[in-house]
């Protein structure tokens, strides 16, 4: 499978509130392929819709465009910047670490000099720093670590930036795939922004719902901090929950048999199950607000650019083998999305075949 719109979006510079080269991107892919209609709201989510042959609810892939980052503000002197930061590091890692700015095709580099705290989910991160640049960056520039662009080392890719770019690039490798055929069921990817300060545009799409539906069934993609039980290379995760709630049953369990039945026909399709823990996604907000939503991620290394053997800042890496599965996942789940039967019909068909064969030993 072609990793180019991978390794081309983890290469772009993005931060919360300042998604507009990742947008840029997104609406190229959208104009060069007649049959996918490209929609936004006020707020600047975007949604890429091909539609189904048959009637009936959509399939919808939800992904960020952000990335925690920097925000420049103003240029204090020729060669300060005071910018905001935006999403969730800890302190200790953003003080006196190397940045690079993005003004346009301009790349500025520099250090972080001072570092303001706030508190965010009782941990502390930064909220104003001072930068000592090497030019002038003007007001609104996204700042990134500076880790690199994408780059394949071995099955691995590093970047600045995989969360959730690595996931904003499966869901237009799905619709790439599929947007020479056609599928029953119509398939949308829902492109947020701004989750790293806390589901902003995610919030704005359910509370002026100009881009979903209430019976749109969603699935939030994430890279997702890895843990001991979830190995990277193990496979594409159903994720069934985060740190704060977990996701619906009925989706979720489609996915379950959509997996199983792609690992029957390939053996080399590895998926794997579990609650992520490590930060709160999307489905938790489309799920409080009354949607039916499932999750699927993959493990991400160095989490939020944290390098937590190192004690700094570091690049995010993904495994290319769980990448490329999930993408296989969403295929499968696009051309069979008109299969889907509410009402856990398929999992009481199962419970109840085998009630029906032992039910005379009661
Ligand atoms: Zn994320």
């Amino acid at each position: 499978m072609n990793t180019k719109i991978l390794t081309d979006l983890t290469s772009l510079p993005t931060a919360p509130f300042a998604e507009d080269r990742v947008i840029e991107y997104v609406e190229a892919f959208a104009r060069s392929r007649k049959r996918i209609q490209l929609s936004k709201d006020s707020y600047g989510n975007r949604l890429l819709e091909l539609k189904g042959t048959a009637r009936g609810p959509r399939w919808v892939f939800v992904a960020h465009m952000d990335h925690p980052g920097f925000v420049a503000d103003k240029m204090i002197d020729a060669r300060t910047l005071a910018a905001d930061f935006r999403g969730w590091v800890a302190i200790e890692y953003v003080r006196g670490t190397k940045v690079r700015f993005f003004d346009g095709d301009r790349e500025i580099t520099g250090t972080v000099i001072e570092a303001e705290a706030t508190d965010h989910a009782r941990l502390t991160v930064p909220g104003r720093v001072k930068v000592r640049v090497n030019g002038s960056v003007a007001k609104g520039s996204p700042g990134m670590f500076d880790q690199g662009p994408a780059r394949i080392r071995g099955k691995k890719l590093f970047s600045r930036g995989c969360d959730d770019i690595a996931g904003v690039a499966s869901a237009l490798s799905m619709l790439d795939q599929i947007a020479r055929t056609r599928t029953k069921a119509s398939i949308a990817v829902l492109l947020t922004r701004a989750e790293e300060e806390g589901f902003i545009g995610a919030i704005a799409s359910v509370l002026k719902p100009d881009l979903i539906r209430k019976d749109d069934r969603l699935i939030s993609i994430e890279t997702s901090a890895m843990q001991s039980v979830t190995p990277q290379g193990a496979g594409v995760i159903l994720r069934v929950g985060d740190k704060t709630s977990i996701f619906n049953s009925q989706i979720m369990y489609f996915l379950y048999e959509q997996a199983m039945k792609l690992a029957e026909k390939d053996t080399t399709f590895k998926y794997q199950r579990a609650l992520m823990p490590g930060g709160t996604c999307e489905a938790t907000v489309f799920d409080a607000y009354g949607y039916s939503c499932g999750a699927v991620c993959i493990p991400l290394g160095n989490y939020h650019n944290m390098d937590r053997e190192k004690k700094r800042i570091g690049p995010e890496y993904i495994h290319l083998d769980d990448w490329r599965n999930m993408v296989r996942l969403f295929v499968q789940i696009a051309k069979n999305g008109h299969t889907f039967e509410a009402g856990h019909r398929p999992l009481k068909a199962r419970v109840e075949k085998r009630f029906n064969k032992l039910k005379h030993l009661l």
